[in-house]
């Protein structure tokens, strides 16, 4: 093999090793943990009665599979991108400080969430929905799996944020790794079909902008609504939130400081 194609796939590799990695300690662990073993204790909290067959969780994690690769790929693209000197922003941000550090781990996520808002806005719309985010609304009822079960463009959308983001903003080598866990922890949970942010009195949930996984599970049940995967307020800002989001969350949420209201049936999808 030449050796430009060698350095190629060893770098390829080594992006690949780490995100495999975290996808599969992150998805097998949240299906293991609230899907197994507490499964007896959360059965308040699970947001729909029917559970995905094992054969949708599987195609997603094939999909899943394709995504991580096509992340992988970019990394390559990224790392030369570094190697030919691309990121200036983020070798003049290594020097800022442990300060500069936390607040960009702050800003590079909400640029994430206004990153994926406007892009899965964009994936929504009929002249792309096909190519770019059918896949990932074949899953109905999700799964902690479907996280990144994506069409190609959508794999592309997702991990051009990294690709980009350093590049206007002054990011510090490695505060981009942390972003891009917590992305996949919650992303995880998300998808997992429980609830499990506590409602406070009025049953509203305690970390209001917070996407919860009712919120997001909406978004599969009903797209038209809720296209915010970390914080609410785009979608309280340009109103897409679902109307019925409270009353949802009010259901299935745990309320440490009161009675939980009767459950009544989810309404017709
Ligand atoms: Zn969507
Ligand atoms: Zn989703």
């Amino acid at each position: 093999m030449p050796p430009f194609l060698a350095d190629l796939l060893h770098i390829w590799l080594r992006e690949m090793e780490p995100t495999l990695t975290r996808y599969a300690v992150f998805t097998i662990g949240v299906w293991l943990l609230l899907w197994v073993v507490l499964r007896p204790l959360l059965a308040a909290r699970k947001i729909r009665e029917e559970s995905p067959p094992p054969r949708q969780m599987l195609t997603e994690l094939l999909y899943s599979l394709r995504s991580m690769a096509i992340f992988a790929a970019v990394g390559v693209l990224i790392a030369l991108m570094y190697r030919a000197n691309l990121y200036p922003l983020a070798h003049l941000a290594n020097d800022w400080g442990p300060v500069w550090y936390a607040f960009s781990l702050f800003a590079g996520l909400a640029g994430l969430d206004a990153w994926f808002y406007w892009s899965h806005r964009f994936m929504h719309d009929p002249r792309v929905f096909r190519r770019f985010h059918r896949r990932h609304h074949r899953s109905h009822n999700p799964s902690p799996f479907t996280a990144y079960s994506f069409d190609v463009g959508e794999a592309l959308l997702l991990i051009g944020y990294p690709l980009l983001f350093p590049m206007v903003f002054p990011m510090p080598d490695g505060a981009m790794q942390w972003v891009m866990l917590y992305q996949i922890v919650t992303n995880t949970l998300l998808h997992s079909g429980y609830e499990l942010m506590p409602a406070r009195r009025d049953g509203r949930p305690m970390l209001d902008f917070i996407v919860t996984t009712t919120h997001h599970d909406l978004h599969h049940a009903q797209a038209g609504w809720n296209y915010g995967a970390w914080f609410t307020w785009w979608d309280r800002w340009f109103g897409t939130e679902h109307p019925e989001y409270r009353a949802r969350f009010a259901q299935a949420a745990w309320r440490p400081f009161g009675a939980s209201p009767q459950p009544r049936p989810l309404p017709a999808e």
